[in-house]
C-alpha cells in the first residue's frame, strides 16, 4: 500500500493520451514509410543488372580465354506439332479440365532467367552457359 502512495499519480485527461497516442501513429508511420523507401530502393539495386556486351571468358573450342561476344538467345518459332501445342490445342476445346494451362507460364515470379550465348570473336563459335535470375537485364558497351 505505501508503494502505491509513494508512486507519483497519473490521472491522464483522455485529451492527453489521444495526444500521445496520434503522435505516436505518426512516429510509426514515419518510420514505417522510410523502411518501405529503404526496401524497394534495395529492390531496385538487385533487381537491375548490367552486363558488356564483350567479355574475356573461356571457349571450349579455343581451349583458352578468348574475347567473346554476349548474345540474348531469343525464342524461337513455336511448332505446330509439338506435343505440347496439340496438348493446349486440345484443352482449349472445353473438354475437361484445362489444368496446367490454367496458371500463368513461368509464374508470376518477380524475377526471370536470362537465356545468354557466348560467341568466340577468333573461332566464331558460340556456347552457352547456365543462365541466372535477374529483374530488368541490359547489356552496356565495355
Ligand atoms: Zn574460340
Amino acid at each position: 500500500m505505501w508503494l502505491l502512495e509513494s508512486e507519483p499519480r497519473r490521472d491522464w485527461s483522455s485529451q492527453e493520451v489521444g495526444r500521445l497516442y496520434k503522435v505516436d501513429i505518426n512516429i510509426i508511420a514515419l518510420l514505417y514509410s522510410s523502411f518501405a523507401i529503404q526496401l524497394t530502393s534495395s529492390r531496385l539495386r538487385y533487381d537491375q543488372m548490367k552486363m558488356p556486351k564483350q567479355i574475356k571468358a573461356h571457349c571450349p573450342f579455343c581451349r583458352k580465354h578468348t574475347p567473346q561476344t554476349v548474345e540474348r538467345v531469343r525464342k524461337g518459332q513455336a511448332s505446330s506439332m509439338a506435343h505440347i501445342t496439340r496438348q493446349r490445342e486440345f484443352r482449349a476445346n472445353g473438354i475437361g479440365n484445362q489444368g496446367k494451362f490454367s496458371k500463368v507460364p513461368g509464374g508470376d515470379k518477380p524475377t526471370k532467367r536470362t537465356n545468354l550465348r557466348f560467341r568466340c570473336t577468333v573461332c566464331k563459335k558460340a556456347h552457352n552457359r547456365a543462365g541466372f535470375r535477374s529483374g530488368k537485364f541490359e547489356l552496356v558497351e565495355g
